[in-house]
């Protein structure tokens, strides 16, 4: 069967440009396994006097499984993510407890071993056993979307699907193991993350995003949004005719706008009850009528989710120099009801006083 032109071009490439590591000139399983748990998010550089000393200290699988766990985290110590070095000891127990001490010759028998995911088993099932079942890294999401010009986002579940697809239609059945290399190693090589060598690259009149000028745009990896909760309790002061406001700072959102007195706290189910500690100082004015609480508004931001409740506070008129002083000591401003419209405020505390009127 003939093979798609980036298919032989990196299977010519590959014997002239790989390094030479180890883990690459065995089939020994234990080995390989060894090598792709110690490199998961690891440099060769860093990882590989780690997988030297692990390969010295215990040469076969039983070695590592009949360690004492201390032995392993020392030996682990500098690298990072110590759950992998936990992954790994138990994975070696695993295999000799349950396996008879050989791993298993299949992708899918390998996936039931802890600490191993899709990545490490095609690795192991292509490079040990030769099968032919793609293994599909950050480095190989790179080089397909760039040569074949995908846009999908790889942080998907569909994307990674697609090019998983992609990949395990492209590999041969005579090289499963080379080409799963071989791409690898173009990706970590030629196929860089930033500033690739596109004038040099073999790959290069067939490759999409070069053609296109698009090398920089892919792969394109959409980076989930962290949202934040935070909860408000504001209070809404009014004396006769006047209002209390505070103008926002700097450093949080709304900066510049118009919101009420507030503080934020850490516990939602609190916010309903929660008054903030300026309100003992209020008290302390005289007159203070504590009118109604609203319920809690739901107020969505790109990166946050605000809660926010509202009690409002009523003084007596008669407190309104008294009220003032407090107003400018604290930092809030008082001014005539009627300003309000004319001030800027963020959208939650328009919908409060919306739904006042
Ligand atoms: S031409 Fe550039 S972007 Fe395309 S495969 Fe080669 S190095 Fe990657």
């Amino acid at each position: 069967m003939s093979l798609h032109p980036f298919v032989n071009t990196l299977l010519d490439w590959y014997p002239q440009h790989k390094r030479d590591l180890p883990w690459r000139n065995t089939k020994d399983p234990y080995i390989i396994w060894l090598s792709e748990i110690i490199l998961q998010q690891t440099r060769v550089a860093q990882g590989l006097p780690y997988f030297l000393r692990f390969a010295e200290n215990y040469p076969k699988v039983e070695n590592l499984a009949h360690a004492p766990s201390e032995e392993v985290m020392r030996l682990w110590q500098g690298l990072g993510y110590y759950s992998r070095a936990r992954n790994l000891h138990e994975c070696a127990k695993m295999v000799v407890d349950e396996f008879g001490g050989n791993f298993p010759e299949n992708y899918k028998e390998l996936l039931q071993l802890k600490g191993v995911g899709t990545y490490t088993a095609a690795a192991i099932a292509s490079f040990a056993f030769g099968q032919t079942v793609a293994v599909v890294d950050g480095n190989v999401f790179r080089v397909l979307s760039r040569y074949f010009g995908i846009s999908t986002d790889i942080a998907s579940p569909a994307g990674k699907r697609e090019f998983e697809d992609l990949a395990n239609m492209l590999i041969p059945d005579e090289f499963p193991g080379t080409f799963n290399q071989a791409i690898m190693e173009f990706g970590a090589l030629q196929c860089t993350p930033k500033s690739p060598d596109c004038s040099e690259c073999p790959l290069r009149t067939g490759c999409i995003a070069f053609r296109e000028k698009k090398v920089a745009e892919l792969p394109v990896k959409i980076k989930k949004l962290k949202i934040r909760e935070r909860y408000f309790k504001y209070a809404h002061i009014t004396c006769g005719d006047f209002i209390v406001v505070k103008k926002r700072g700097e450093g949080d959102i709304w900066q510049g706008l118009f919101d009420f007195p507030m503080a934020e706290i850490a516990d939602k189910s609190q916010l309903k009850e929660y008054l903030p500690d300026f309100v003992s100082e209020l008290k302390k004015l005289g007159t203070l009528n504590v009118e109604k609480s609203s319920h809690t508004y739901k107020h969505i931001l790109t990166h946050q989710r605000i809660f926010a409740n509202f009690v409002m506070f009523v003084i007596d008129p008669s407190q309104i120099k008294q009220l003032n002083d407090w107003t400018k000591a604290s930092g809030f401003q008082l001014v005539e009801s009627y300003k309000l419209e004319a001030l800027g405020k963020p959208r939650l505390i328009l919908k409060y006083l919306n739904d006042e009127k």
